[in-house]
């Protein structure tokens, strides 16, 4: 029996402690860690099915040069030598890497210092400039570094939680989970702030729906009513604050332009700035809502101008509390993964910390000036400016806006390789060199979460097939450049090497400080428990600030003035609608790891596209039909859920589906490249697009037990459990039915059914009495149970099943809302005619909501209201 394995989980910036047990055949079971500090043994549906994706199905397993496998010797001299020869003939900022928060902190550790200490470059930046670039930015200006002041722990010391632009139900459920525990016990009042009524909003207490990018004027009026009012606490602001009265000065707004910025009611205006400031143990949380703004810095300098006015930091239950998407966002910022930063959170624009670091290494260069960031740099490809790019980690070609312009750029670079551990994404599908990468279960270092706490990650598996960890092919590389400094045999020895370089961030007052942790041998660095930074004997409080000490010249913290400014993505009558992007509850990122587990693909299947009724009434949009969404551009299509949870005039789009996953899913082909100038963040929450009906003149649902591989005008496959689920369209009816559906994949005898009331056409194929493939097919929308269809391959034929539900008088699952139990929406809904009220009467009713809690804000909406047609019912 191997043993448990203690490690952190994959996905979030959450960062929960995960234990998992190999089987010994290649999977593993997955429990929460209960001494783990950020999750206490809870874990959300993604966490828990962490399992269901350590398959091999996929994986890139060899390294490729031009499509042949060939040894890492010849792979690594390729890239070695193309790099060499862009950097001889173009010089140093002709090359660049592209790097991901998914990365371990020692992998993003070497790629820094290979770009920026060897080559000479900056070019290096990372997904996360797509995720909180914009609170870096904030942070820097507002205390000098990059700090997250406060903790998880204040979370449930508050009284007030203001989640501003944050869906932490469904993007950080484990958090969300420790504050309704909280709520649970005591008067803790949840506020949400976000144009969508999400179901964070759900479960809050009071939800003001903010026009898009009205945030600055909300906050800026905030801070006009707390210096009225006498809220300021005068005495911090003396001692720790500069720049207050030029804040507050420019803060003025009339009542009517607050009202049209934030599309707020007065009446709500006054409720929203009264709940504020009555409650001084108030944390504002703030996400991706915030930080994918042509202006996210400046909201995140106007929310933290408001607890630096009333003192509200830094003490126990208070504080701004930005919380990274990535699981490693913070390691990358910490290391220097970012083209605007050197490692220790120092600066590249300054000559002494360059110098020290230059030293520290021992490193031939170091170059001068920021590098490019994230959408900068692939404009640079595009340009042909990048004669050598590495891609780590990540997929641009999906997740970057106007991302098939991505892909073309990408295409123009002369030479580009691409590490991942799997072999066909958008991405990978661009490369000249693919190197294959380790991932989860397999590769061995530290993680650090949003409230600054280095985790380990650790191996439970062997590496599969030819797979090396990136720490590893980076160094590789660099040897085989000729570079030395480079010749590290394990994570712990870049580790060590990392954590005495926050000697250099602490002589220089900044606040990275890992001392304590240098000099960890293998077992100590094996034996590594969950630790926050600054690292000190006593972790009794890590909070900063308390007492000032703000990392600036004086050391004061610095009020900001801000005026709210416009964006040139505005509406227009091209492009009349505002398309908001984001995550949904049980996936992550591209589906390359999510997309595997059947467990998850039961929540939300296919990409989809929120559409208000007012919006969806005028331009003719059937609910669960398809639409098109168009920008100049690209294009999407996605199926329609018309619903109240989006603003008329606002659209909104999950931002996971990707090319192998879907016909026209990748929404992010949509998004104008508009940056915020401070931090280089994409706005990628306010596109202006144009919607309409998508012409289908035939709809189809099938599973099959092989991989489809379909060639439909529409399409979007999902694993299941015994093979795979397809939605399709096409815009000329199938002239028949049982080709179509051999061509999608489809073999054995043929069962056939029509049913005249619904007009669907139904087939299934049989091989040796056992089901192997199913289509549905109509000229509408197809209304069948897709759970009990997927859950039909591999089971004995009975012509039952082509009824499409469960039985004559059966009610059919509906979407499934629990994905851990496996109980759908009419369950839940069933659950609540016959009278329980409250999320935990449906758990102990159905078991909906019973093990990681994610759904409960979606039980809690289907108590609260009668939900708006789910397409995938
Ligand atoms: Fe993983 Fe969920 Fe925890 Fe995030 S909240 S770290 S996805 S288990």
């Amino acid at each position: 029996m191997t043993p448990p394995v203690k490690t952190t989980c994959a996905y979030c910036g959450v960062g929960c402690g995960v234990i998992a047990t190999p089987d010994g055949l290649g999977g593993a079971s997955i429990a929460g860690d209960r001494d783990h500090p950020a999750n206490f043994g809870r874990l959300c549906s993604k966490g828990a099915a962490l399992g269901e994706t350590l398959d091999l199905e996929g994986r890139l397993l060899a390294p490729q040069i031009a499509g042949r496998s060939v040894g890492w010797d010849t792979a690594i001299a390729k890239v070695a030598a193309e790099f060499s020869a862009a950097i001889e003939e173009f010089g140093p900022d002709s090359v660049a890497f592209y790097v991901s928060g998914q990365l371990l902190t020692e992998d993003y550790y070497v790629a820094n210092k290979v770009m920026k200490g060897y080559i000479g470059s900056a070019n290096i930046d990372t997904n996360s400039r797509l995720c909180m670039a914009s609170s870096v930015a904030g942070h820097k200006r507002a205390f000098g570094t990059d700090t997250v002041p406060g903790t998880y722990e204040d979370l449930e010391l508050a009284d007030q939680i203001v989640l501003v632009g944050s869906n932490l139900a469904w993007c950080h459920p484990v958090l969300h989970q420790r504050i309704l525990a909280a709520k649970a016990e005591r008067d803790l009042r949840i506020i949400t702030v976000d144009p969508r009524r999400t179901a964070t909003a759900d479960l809050a207490d009071h939800h003001f729906g903010i026009a898009p990018g009205g945030d600055v004027a909300l906050f800026n009026g905030l801070l006009r009513k707390i210096a009225k009012q006498g809220a300021v606490d005068a005495g911090y602001v003396a001692e720790h604050v500069t720049g207050f009265d030029e804040a507050v000065a420019t803060a003025r707004i009339s009542l009517e332009d607050r009202m049209r910025l934030t599309g707020l009611s007065e009446e709500e205006l006054i409720l929203f700035d009264r709940l504020w400031i009555e409650r001084p143990k108030t944390v504002t949380v703030y996400s991706q809502g915030v930080n994918q703004a042509s202006d996210g810095s400046d909201k995140v300098n106007a929310i933290i101008n408001c607890h630096l006015a009333t003192g509200r930091i830094g003490t126990p239950g208070c504080g701004p509390f930005s919380v990274t998407g990535q699981p490693n966002a913070m390691g990358g910022r910490e290391v220097g993964g970012l083209a605007n930063m050197l490692a220790g959170h120092l600066d590249i624009e300054n000559a002494d910390h360059r110098a020290a670091v230059q030293q520290f290494w021992g490193s031939p260069k170091i170059p001068e000036a920021q590098g490019l960031k994230a959408v900068d740099l692939f404009q640079a490809c595009h340009d042909g400016k990048i004669k050598a790019l590495w891609i780590m980690c990540t997929n641009p070609a999906v997740s970057l806006p106007r991302a098939d312009h991505v892909a073309d750029a990408i295409r123009k670079v002369p030479f580009v390789a691409v590490s991942d551990i799997m072999a066909d994404t958008d991405t990978t599908r661009l490369a000249d060199v693919l190197l294959p990468a380790t991932g989860w279960g397999e590769k061995d270092g530290t993680v650090t979460n949003s409230e600054r706490r280095i985790s380990r990650q650790r191996a439970f598996l062997p590496v599969p097939g030819d797979a090396r960890h990136d720490w590893q092919m980076i160094c590789d590389v660099a040897q085989a450049m000729g570079f030395d400094g480079f010749g590290f045999d394990n994570p712990a020895a870049i580790f060590d090497e990392w954590a005495r370089m926050t000697d250099l961030s602490v002589g220089f007052g900044k606040d990275v400080d890992l001392r304590a942790l240098a000099g960890l041998d293998q077992a100590a660095f094996d034996a590594l428990t969950p630790v926050q930074w600054p690292v000190k004997h006593d972790q009794s409080d890590t909070r900063f600030f308390s007492d000032g000490g703000y990392f600036t010249p004086d050391g004061k913290a610095k009020m900001l003035p801000i005026a709210p400014r416009g964006t040139e993505n505005t509406p227009s009558d091209r492009a009349p609608l505002v398309l908001n992007t984001g995550r949904v509850r049980d996936h992550w990122h591209t589906l390359t790891r999510t997309g595997k587990a059947e467990t998850l693909n039961q929540h939300i299947s296919e990409p989809y596209l929120e559409v208000h009724p007012q919006d969806a009434h005028a331009l003719e949009l059937l609910p669960a039909g398809l639409a098109t969404v168009e920008s100049p551009y690209g294009h999407a299509v996605l199926r329609v859920q018309v619903t109240t949870r989006v603003q008329p005039g606002s659209v909104f789009a999950p931002l996971h589906w990707t090319g192998p996953f879907s016909s026209d899913g990748r929404i992010d082909t949509t998004v104008a490249p508009i940056l915020d100038p401070v931090s280089g963040q994409p706005e990628l929450k306010r596109s202006p697009v144009r919607v309409r009906g998508f012409d289908a003149a035939w709809y189809g649902f099938a599973a099959l037990c092989d991989e489809p591989a379909p060639t439909s005008d529409y399409w979007a496959k999902a694993k299941a459990k015994m093979g795979w689920r397809v939605e399709l369209a096409e815009t000329e009816m199938p002239a028949d039915l049982e080709a179509y559906a051999k061509a999608l994949g489809a073999r054995g005898e043929v069962a056939r059914y029509f049913d005249l009331r619904s007009g669907q056409e139904r087939l299934a194929f049989v091989e040796d009495g056992l089901i192997t493939a199913l289509i549905f097919g109509s000229r509408g929308p197809v209304a069948a149970s897709r759970a009990l269809i997927s859950a039909s391959l591999g089971q004995s034929y009975s012509p039952e099943i082509l009824a499409g539900f469960e039985g004559r008088d059966a009610e059919p699952q509906g979407a499934i809302v629990c994905a851990c139990m496996n109980v759908g929406v009419n369950k839940i809904r069933k659950a609540v005619e016959q009278g329980c009220a409250t999320a935990e009467a449906v758990g102990e009713a159905t078991t909906a909501g019973t093990n990681c809690g994610a759904c409960k804000p979606e039980i809690a909406q289907l108590i609260a209201v009668s939900t708006p047609k789910i397409a995938a019912e």
